[in-house]
């Protein structure tokens, strides 16, 4: 009997996570199924017990739910606490246990572009909402050398550094996007999670990169488009950019090893993401 995935959020209607999950299914002669279920937030509840009731094998969690749902599972896994969000959720025997692959995701896809280790990096985050949460608590996990999160609501960076600081330690700086800007000179990775830049407005960025250092590795989580003005901006002053279908990609494909124990081919994943997008598949 085929086991039954899904996607949990709303609105769910573009999401390319069925297409690369069911692909990755029969790719991989497993029996599944992946289904995005558009789940307003007043019946997460309501879904979440149907989702017991029919015995889900798993599920991610997207916008707008990725907080609440964790008071309705049974159990969290430490980094998911850390981050303060659940983006996926395997069923072990009944029990509902929640995981956060986006940071790591963010992270493998990351390691792959730069072909060294993080830490001795400086790294700029840009942004403090729900990605920016992931991406910044693996990075202060790595140990990189200084993390500096900046965002339009200052307080919210400062919330995310008490909100690590109550589990680790770990030098965190928080600024403002003009204080990020002057002093851009010194990180050697600049990571956009805003979305700041994404379709339709795609003109706009969330920084003026003009300060950073000729070296220095330009990351953008958006990935439609693929390339951000902010990215464009950086590879014709010759930088090394990496933009967000990695991380897309290898949260997935961390979340489908979690329900299956096997790793799908995340090249062929990638490739069909980047159909999708109508991006090069090559
Ligand atoms: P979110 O929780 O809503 O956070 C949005 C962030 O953008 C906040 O820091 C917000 O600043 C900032 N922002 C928005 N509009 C702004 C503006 N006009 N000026 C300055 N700052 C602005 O969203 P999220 O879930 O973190 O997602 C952020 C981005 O990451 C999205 O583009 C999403 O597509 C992308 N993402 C990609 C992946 C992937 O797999 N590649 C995964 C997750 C997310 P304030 O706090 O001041 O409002």
């Amino acid at each position: 009997m085929n086991k039954l995935f899904g996607l949990l959020g709303h609105p769910v209607g573009h999401s390319m996570s069925p297409l690369m999950h069911n692909d990755a299914f029969i790719h991989l002669g497993i029996n599944g199924y992946y289904h995005a279920f558009d789940v307003h937030e007043e019946k997460l509840k309501e879904a979440i017990g149907a989702f017991r009731l029919f015995n889900i094998a798993g599920f991610n969690v997207t916008i707008p739910h990725k907080v609440a749902i964790m008071e309705l599972l049974d159990e969290i896994d430490e980094e998911a606490k850390m981050i303060g969000a659940v983006n996926t959720v395997v069923n072990m025997e009944g029990r509902l246990i929640g995981y956060n692959t986006d940071g790591r995701g963010y992270l493998s896809s990351l390691q792959k572009t730069l072909k060294k280790p993080l830490s001795g990096s400086c790294v700029l985050v840009i942004g403090a909402g729900g990605a920016a949460r992931a991406v910044a608590t693996v990075l202060a996990n790595e140990g990189v050398a200084r993390l500096t999160i900046a965002n339009r609501t200052v307080g919210k960076a400062i919330q995310i550094k008490e909100n690590y600081q109550t589990y680790r330690q770990a030098n965190i700086d928080v600024a403002s996007l003009q204080e990020a800007e002057e002093q851009l000179s010194i990180y050697d990775i600049v990571i956009n999670t805003t979305s700041i830049g994404m379709s339709p407005n795609t003109e706009e960025v969330p920084i003026f990169i003009d300060n950073a250092h000729s070296d220095a590795v330009i990351s953008d989580l958006i990935y439609n488009p693929i390339q951000t003005s902010l990215l464009i901006q950086a590879q014709l002053r010759g930088m090394k950019t990496h933009n967000g279908v990695g991380m897309f990609v290898e949260q997935g494909a961390l979340a489908f090893q979690l329900w299956t124990g096997r790793y799908p081919d995340t090249e062929r994943m990638t490739q069909l993401v980047l159909k999708q997008l109508g991006g090069r598949t090559c």
